[in-house]
């Protein structure tokens, strides 16, 4: 077998690469890419985003050069954070926040630590809080930019967030919640897909028998649309969820009619809208903990006022009240 060299090889990828990116230029312009935030927080690995060079250089700049901010969990802190991309200013951040400022080579490393080909781009986020990063790779084609790495994983980045929601949701859905998160982490869209469909049945089919137990108030429920169903439980569900429930229409589709792109396209919405269905029954669940324990706090207490005037103050005449 002929020797390669290694840059011989690596021009050979990069080419293929131009090719799956398309090299030539789409009959039809692309959508509008979502925004740079989504990007890099909810778009899985490998998935391919096309641009119009003249109409969304601005979101190119942005993406590979400019100033970055959103808010997120971070998995390191266990907290939700301001990730702020990194600059000459905020590498000293970096730098101070660990104490090290001896070595504030620490965060230009991180920087320039991969050193990348042309067509390649890596972007470092920081976290506000304690300094933590967020890495990601891309690379660029004519006419589409695809994330090709990113630490920590999408997988790690949402576990961290659902963990909250560990006693919400039974184990078993727990767990495939968690599945879906990774088989999209690693840009498996139907397979993926298909956990989130079942854990939002069962938000839905939850709410449902909490105001309709005998199942005797809406007929033909399990027959009707999701978007129906959810305008059925209006009353039940997070706002955001009925306004939107048109999105949710694609929860109605056969899976044979699902497309991998298509899932992948949809899954950060339909989990959106599972995490917001979860935290509204967490919080139902921690106010109604509270509820039961203020509640224990005062009967405790009355038992002992209680206790106290049944055994010295039974036979004290009203009139000592005033
Ligand atoms: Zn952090």
């Amino acid at each position: 077998m002929a020797e390669m060299r290694l840059d011989e090889y690596f021009e050979n990828v990069i080419a293929a690469a131009g090719t799956i990116l398309g090299s030539k230029k789409p009959s039809v312009a692309p959508p509008e890419p979502p925004s740079v935030k989504t990007v890099l927080w909810d778009r899985s690995l490998y998935d391919v985003i096309p641009y119009d060079l003249e109409r969304d250089l601005k979101w190119l700049e942005t993406l590979k050069f400019g100033q970055i901010v959103f808010d997120g969990h971070c998995p390191h802190c266990g907290k939700d954070t301001t990730f702020r991309s990194m600059t000459d200013q905020n590498i000293e951040v970096v730098a101070g926040l660990k104490a090290r400022p001896v070595s504030q080579t620490w965060a230009k490393k991180q920087a320039t630590a991969l050193t990348l080909d042309k067509h390649q781009f890596a972007r470092h986020l920081v976290c506000q809080r304690n300094g933590h990063l967020l890495s990601y790779v891309f690379i660029q084609g004519p006419w589409a930019v695809v994330k090709i790495g990113q630490y920590p994983s999408i997988e790690d980045l949402a576990a961290g967030q659902l963990e909250r929601y560990r006693k919400t949701l039974e184990p078993a859905y727990f767990k495939e919640l968690h599945r879906a998160n990774g088989l999209f982490a690693h840009g498996v869209g139907i397979g993926a897909f298909v956990y989130l469909r079942r854990i939002f049945e069962r938000l839905i089919e939850k709410h449902r028998t909490r105001i309709d137990p005998d199942h005797r108030l809406f007929a033909n429920f399990d027959g009707i649309r999701m978007e129906d169903k959810i305008a059925l439980l209006k009353e039940e569900l997070p706002e955001t969820v009925v306004k939107n429930r048109v999105a949710y229409s694609i929860l109605s589709k056969g899976l044979h009619s699902l497309s991998e792109d298509e899932c992948r396209t949809y899954f950060p919405a339909v989990r959106a809208a599972i995490v917001l269905m979860l935290e509204q029954d967490y919080e139902a669940e921690q106010k109604r903990i509270a509820d039961k324990a203020a509640e224990d706090e005062i009967a405790a207490l009355n038992a002992k006022l209680g206790g106290r005037t049944g055994g010295n103050e039974s036979e004290t005449p009203k009139e000592s009240e005033g």
